[in-house]
């Protein structure tokens, strides 16, 4: 019969799947990553292997950190610093001799989100909550894409914010009222000296209402019809977080009409979902 296979190539961990043609996974296996390139891509050809047990690969498709370009299928994750210009698309299609469509994770699991999310909708924003944050946004069943090809990097923005430790707000990219730099994991930790799952009901009524200030801002802009949040401390919140920040949200919303705003329920798994469907469906 044939299978997809979907890579997703995270900096802690590595997941693969095998699915049908009628979109089920066969199976699933995970792998930590290795530092080296090398031991990287030989564990992921092993990994295909195993959940391809011998079946016809009929398409490929892998979500991985960005920068990269999608049409060359050259990558140089961020998280990975030993993978610099890496030719994935070439590799695998001569190794697995399969089309090959790579894309950035977050790209990737906004259309995870589309396709298996159970939303039916035109426009759909995915927001990942994690480490850092990241998103995407999928139009009638594709990527919006920017300036040549470039990704938009939501948890960039800057929010309208309350912290009470505000000497401590500094993202990483060097700007100091980015909406990660507030409420990602790396700004928790920076902001309160604790991980998300220790905040107080204090802490997290701040962090919810810079979330809602972000999602204001994106609805106002984008106008999405929803937004879809995940990540760990998205999903690890739940309702510490998300009710209070969609009542800001709407509260700052006068124009624009607010997006329904949900967890989603892949997961961990939407890049996964998302690189299979890019696997089936091409870029
Ligand atoms: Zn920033």
């Amino acid at each position: 019969m044939g299978c997809y296979i979907g890579l997703d190539i995270g900096g802690t961990k590595l997941l693969v799947a095998a699915a049908n043609p009628f979109g089920d996974i066969i199976k699933t296996v995970r792998q930590a990553t290795p530092t080296g390139l090398d031991a990287g891509l030989s564990t992921l050809h092993e990994m295909i292997r195993e959940v391809c047990d011998g079946q016809e690969i009929l398409g490929m498709g892998a979500a991985i950190g960005g920068p990269l370009d999608y049409r060359s299928g050259i990558v140089s994750p961020l998280h990975q610093p030993e993978w610099r210009n890496v030719p994935l698309k070439e590799i695998m299609q001569s190794t697995w001799n399969c089309p090959f469509f790579v894309d950035v994770d977050t790209n990737a699991a906004a259309l995870g989100e589309y396709v298996r999310g159970g939303v039916t909708c035109s426009k759909l924003l995915y927001m990942t909550i994690s480490t850092g944050i990241g998103g995407g946004f999928v139009i009638d069943g594709q990527i919006y894409r920017g300036k040549n090809g470039a990704h938009p990097e939501i948890g960039h923005q800057s929010v309208f914010y309350r912290c009470k430790n505000p000497d401590a707000v500094m993202c990483e990219c060097g700007i100091p009222d980015c909406l990660e730099a507030l409420i990602s994991g790396n700004g928790i930790r920076r902001i309160y000296g604790k991980p998300a799952e220790r905040l107080n009901a204090e802490e997290w009524a701040e962090i919810a209402y810079n979330l809602g200030q972000g999602l204001r801002n994106l609805a106002a802009l984008y106008t999405p019809d929803t937004i879809v949040l995940g990540g760990g401390v998205a999903l690890g919140a739940g309702d510490k977080l998300l009710p209070e920040a969609v009542r800001v949200m709407k509260e700052n919303l006068i124009l624009t009409p607010a997006p329904d705003v949900r967890l989603s329920t892949l997961g961990y798994e939407t890049a996964l979902w998302g690189a299979l469907v890019i696997a089936e469906k091409g870029i």
